[in-house]
C-alpha cells in the first residue's frame, strides 16, 4: 500500500498509484466538523491542526491544508482583512491603493516578522509535524493578479489594465516578488505542495488577451521560482470558467489543476499529458444539498470519468461548504474505497 505522499507524487509523475488519491478542500467544513468556528483558526492554531488531522483520518484524505485563501501577504502590505465569526475572511471593500500613483506606499514584506504571516508559518510547521512526512501538506499563496485586485479593488484594477498598463505591470511584478518570499518561507516550514487560486481572472472577469498579458507571465515566474526553491509540486485552483485559458495555465509551472466548470473526461483528454486533473464533485448540488444516494452516484461517475490511466485526484470543484452533511462525504468514501483501486 502506498502512502498519501507516494500516491500524490505518483499521479504527478505519470505513474499509476495503488488507488485514486482522494482529497477535499476542507477549511470551513473541517472546523465545523471538529466543533470549532472558522475564526478560532486565527487565534488557536491547535484547533485548525486538530480539525485537519481529524478530517484526514475520518474521511481517508490524502493530504492536509493550511488555512488557505487568506491573503496574508496583501494584509501585510496594507490591505484590511475582515474576519467574520464563522465565515471566510475577506478584504475590506475600501481599497488600500487609491490609485497606481501610490505604489511607493508599498514596501517589500518580511514573512518572518510582518502581519499575520508568522502565525501562518508557525501553524504550517506544527501541522507538518502533526501530519508527518507521509502526508502532503498543501499551503496556499495568492496569485499576483489576485493580490493586485485585493489591494486596488477589482473594478479599479481592471480599469488600470487599460488606462495604466505600465504601472499595473510594475505592481504585478512587485507583488510577484513578495508572494515568492512568502511561498519560500512556507516551504522552509514544511509545505510540500504550493497551491494558488485566482477567482478574479476567469473568463467572466477578464479577456483572454488580458490574461495572457497580465496574469500568465507573473504566475509562471511565481510558481517557477517556488518549484526551483523546493516545492514538491504546485497546484492551481481555477474557480469558475477557464475553458479558453487552461492551456496557458498548463504552461505556468503547474503540476495539478483543481478545476471547476469543465467535465473530467474533457479535461483529461485535453490536458492530461501536462497536468493532473483534480476534481470535481459539485460542492453545492452534490456535497451540501445532495443525499447520500446522489453523492454516491456522483462519486461513481467521477471515478468512471477520471480513473483510466491515472493523472487524477478525486475531489470537489471548490472548497467544501461549512454545513455539508458528513454522511454525504462518508458515502463518497465508500464508493472511493470500493471502486478507486487500480
Ligand atoms: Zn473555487
Amino acid at each position: 500500500m502506498m502512502t498519501s505522499m507516494e500516491r500524490i507524487l505518483a499521479v504527478c509523475n505519470h505513474e499509476l498509484p495503488d488507488r485514486i488519491p482522494f482529497l477535499l478542500s476542507t477549511r470551513e467544513f473541517g472546523m465545523k466538523y471538529a466543533g470549532f468556528s472558522l475564526s478560532q483558526a486565527f487565534t488557536d492554531p491547535d484547533s485548525f491542526i486538530g480539525a485537519q488531522i481529524k478530517v484526514r483520518q475520518d474521511f481517508n484524505q490524502d493530504g492536509v491544508w493550511d488555512i488557505n485563501a487568506v491573503p496574508v501577504v496583501d494584509e501585510a502590505l496594507g490591505a484590511k482583512l475582515v474576519f467574520p465569526e464563522d465565515d471566510s475572511p475577506y478584504v475590506d471593500y475600501n481599497p488600500f491603493l487609491k490609485s497606481l500613483a501610490e505604489l511607493d506606499k508599498l514596501k517589500l514584506v518580511n514573512p518572518n516578522t510582518d502581519g499575520r504571516m508568522p502565525y501562518m508559518l508557525s501553524l504550517v510547521q506544527k501541522l507538518k509535524a502533526a501530519a508527518g512526512p507521509d502526508v502532503p501538506l498543501f499551503a496556499w499563496v495568492s496569485q499576483p493578479f489576485r493580490s493586485a485586485c485585493m489591494l486596488r479593488g477589482e473594478a479599479n484594477f481592471y480599469r488600470d489594465l487599460i488606462r495604466h498598463p505600465n504601472e499595473a505591470r510594475e505592481l504585478l511584478s512587485f507583488l510577484t516578488d513578495n508572494l515568492i518570499a512568502y511561498g519560500k518561507a512556507l516551504i522552509d516550514r514544511g509545505a510540500d505542495i504550493i497551491h494558488t487560486s485566482n477567482p478574479v481572472a476567469n473568463t467572466e472577469c477578464i479577456s483572454l488577451k488580458h490574461y495572457r498579458e497580465f496574469v500568465h507571465p507573473y504566475s509562471k515566474r511565481f510558481l517557477g521560482s517556488l518549484k526551483e526553491y523546493g516545492a514538491k509540486k504546485t497546484m492551481y485552483h481555477t474557480c469558475g470558467c477557464w475553458s479558453d485559458r487552461l492551456d496557458l495555465v498548463c504552461e505556468e509551472n503547474v503540476d495539478i489543476i483543481h478545476f471547476d466548470e469543465i467535465a473530467i473526461s474533457e479535461f483529461k483528454q485535453r490536458f492530461s499529458d501536462k497536468v493532473v486533473a483534480f476534481g470535481n464533485l459539485h460542492t453545492v448540488d452534490v456535497l451540501h444539498q445532495g443525499t447520500t444516494e446522489t453523492a454516491a452516484e456522483a462519486a461513481l461517475q467521477c471515478i468512471k470519468d477520471g480513473k483510466a490511466g491515472g493523472r487524477f485526484i478525486l475531489s470537489a470543484n471548490c472548497s467544501v461548504p461549512r454545513d455539508t452533511p458528513p454522511e454525504n462525504i462518508r458515502a463518497i468514501c465508500r464508493v472511493h474505497e470500493k471502486y478507486g483501486k487500480y
